[in-house]
């Protein structure tokens, strides 16, 4: 009790500390929420597009990697949006947010703590999300992410929850919510295994809801018919049931693309719809300070927003697309320490596997017999990287060498120490695959100041019914405030 009662004095103090600039925010809110909505009819169908972790610096080199090393004319889809704006992202009880904190502003229009899913920020009173307003209002409503339903972005927008990290309950919640369609890469605990008491699956529960769960795609045209929710969840997830980095996939794998455009054909009806779709695996990419993995999820997002754009131009006077991100993560920068003002981004381009991937495929590599000496496994790193090519300006210099030297033989003591074949192995025990990633983005003049998120503001751009509303400093509480005012 003590602790708690400390806890939420701490969480007081530190809101007395920002309420200057929250009082000015208000004040700059207000005089966007007083902004008269020009057009009389109302936006019938929304469309708001996380890009989780998408700060200006990685969309905007995302576009120069298009420019310069793809050698295309085409733009990323939404970045010549008539209206764009930044909005500042603070939690209640912190400055640098998360992803249930700024998500729950993004859906409710109100500030919480961190870690918080659809509460207040000690967790006193329920907040609802503008999904749900929809929902109530006669709109069918859908969630789409690239990662898994029940994490913090999408669970904003249903979840009431005092830890992002509850998710079995956060799926239980969904079963609640009754949206119309949920897309992903699945859930991460359905079974409520982390769970003290065996508890029914959400496949089980589901049904109770009328749920109907599948991971074929095409089958949700008939299900609709028959059930009142469908969750869709691809059928060969990545770790952590995500859909497969754009990177590491193939032409088999769903993309996010494909999910919006079934989400249209699911939801579209003459009353209307709020879709909201995350970019889910931004922020992870950000995490691992994997530029070239970043960029290419990037590029993903960015398609995932040309069918809602093709729908905008069938209704231009009754859509609303904003695309925005819940925080920055990693503070990206195009330029670094080592390169000043070189542009080397098509560097990148000889990386063919995330960070994420590439540590599963060195871990193989070494628990093979006989297991690959330390020159076949630069080897193999070259092949997947390019790292240690000299002719594409990735040569290794010699205490690079050392340290990818040291990594070597500690992934393999690691190893040895490790009792099953399939143990886990941290970043900090598997060093090699961190080490050729980072060596890469300084040899590609990409900057990293953080593993975590940075407190910058985000982007927001906007087109269509409303649109207009959306000018000046915002905050991401405005959003959702706006979205109510152009369109219920
Ligand atoms: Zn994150």
């Amino acid at each position: 009790m003590f602790l708690k009662t400390t806890i939420i004095a701490t969480k007081i103090s530190n809101m007395k500390k920002i309420i200057f600039p929250v009082l000015a925010l208000l004040l700059i809110s207000y005089s966007c929420q007083n902004v008269e909505h020009k057009n009389s009819k109302k936006a019938k169908y929304v469309f708001l597009f996380i890009g989780d972790g998408m700060g200006i610096q990685v969309i905007n080199t995302t576009q120069v990697y298009i420019d310069s090393v793809l050698k295309s004319d085409k733009s990323l889809s939404f970045i010549n949006f008539p209206v764009q704006t930044f909005a500042t992202t603070y939690a209640a009880n912190q400055y640098i947010t998360c992803s249930a904190a700024a998500g729950t502003a993004l859906s409710t229009g109100s500030k919480t703590s961190i870690g918080t899913l659809g509460l207040n920020f000690n967790h006193t009173d329920t907040l609802f999300s503008i999904a749900k307003k929809f929902k109530d209002t006669g709109y069918k409503v859908g969630l789409l992410t690239s990662v898994s339903i029940d994490h913090a972005t999408p669970a904003a927008f249903f979840a009431h929850q005092g830890s992002r990290g509850s998710s079995y309950e956060i799926a239980v919640d969904m079963l609640k919510s009754g949206y119309d369609f949920y897309a992903s890469g699945g859930f991460v605990d359905p079974y409520g295994k982390k769970l003290k008491e065996p508890v029914e699956s959400i496949y089980s529960l589901g049904k109770k809801y009328s749920f109907a769960f599948t991971s074929n795609l095409d089958s949700v045209d008939i299900l609709k018919s028959n059930f009142k929710s469908i969750v869709y969840s691809t059928p060969d997830p990545a770790s952590e049931s995500t859909l497969k980095n754009y990177i590491d996939a193939d032409s088999a794998d769903v993309t996010l693309a494909e999910l919006t455009k079934k989400a249209i054909q699911t939801l579209d009806n003459p009353k209307g719809f709020f879709m909201m779709v995350e970019g889910g695996k931004i922020d992870w990419a950000c995490h691992s300070n994997d530029g070239a993995t970043a960029i290419k999820e990037v590029i993903a997002f960015s398609d995932a927003i040309i069918p809602a754009l093709e729908f905008y131009k069938a209704h231009p006077d009754e859509t609303l697309i904003i695309v925005t991100a819940d925080h920055e993560t990693g503070g990206f920068s195009l330029g670094n320490k080592e390169n000043k003002y070189g542009n080397k981004l098509s560097i990148l381009s000889n990386q063919k596997v995330s960070k994420e991937n590439l540590k599963d495929l060195v871990i193989n590599e070494l628990r093979r017999k006989p297991r690959p000496t330390f020159a076949q496994m630069l080897e193999f790193a070259k092949a997947k990287t390019g790292l240690g090519d000299e002719k594409l300006n990735l040569a290794l210099k010699d205490e690079e060498q050392k340290k990818l030297l040291e990594a070597y033989n500690k992934t393999i003591r690691e190893l040895e120490k490790s009792s099953s074949k399939t143990d886990y192995l941290s970043e900090s025990k598997e060093q090699f695959s961190s080490l050729c990633i980072d060596f890469i983005n300084k040899k590609a003049a990409i900057g990293w100041t953080s593993t975590a998120h940075t407190g910058s503001p985000v982007p927001v751009y906007v087109i269509g019914n409303g649109s207009e509303l959306f000018f000046g400093r915002i905050d991401n509480t405005d959003i959702p405030k706006i979205i109510v005012k152009s369109a219920l």
